[in-house]
């Protein structure tokens, strides 16, 4: 089995660190989960494959989230969304580049990666997150 068959975060993030944001596509019913998993929580099939998702969305609800685990205090205040991206898959993830009294629900948003500069207890893996589009 190659790596590129292993619907794992670990590869996951491998693609992110390639700029792609990837997630697994059920080959039996079709249904994208992101990130991936080993069992379709639909049709509980293991068979996948990997499948690009767009990077442009909306912002359907968010939080500000002032009190953050360790990793991020320095961060906080940030605002945390749900995303409905172009296929309709709904993802979670930080809105940046934007002052949090600018977010608004329906707002365009866009996926970015950054190659990791958090602390040490972090695992050194490069994330998403959402701008402004
Ligand atoms: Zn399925």
């Amino acid at each position: 089995m190659s790596e590129q068959t292993q619907f794992t975060i670990e590869q996951f993030y491998k693609y992110i660190n390639q700029g792609k944001l990837m997630g697994g596509k059920c080959k039996k019913c079709g249904k994208i989960h992101l990130p991936p998993r080993p069992l379709c929580d639909k049709c509980f099939s293991k068979e996948f494959e990997w499948t690009e998702i767009p990077r442009k969305g909306k912002l359907l609800t968010y939080t500000i989230i002032h009190v953050a685990p360790t990793q991020f205090q320095q961060m906080a205040p940030y605002a945390v969304g749900i995303v409905q991206l172009e296929n309709d898959l709904k993802i979670p993830g930080m809105i940046r580049e934007v002052a949090p009294e600018k977010i608004k629900i329906g707002m365009p948003l866009t996926i970015a990666f950054e190659t990791s500069t958090a602390t040490s207890q972090w695992p050194q893996w490069p994330r998403y997150y959402f701008k402004p589009a």
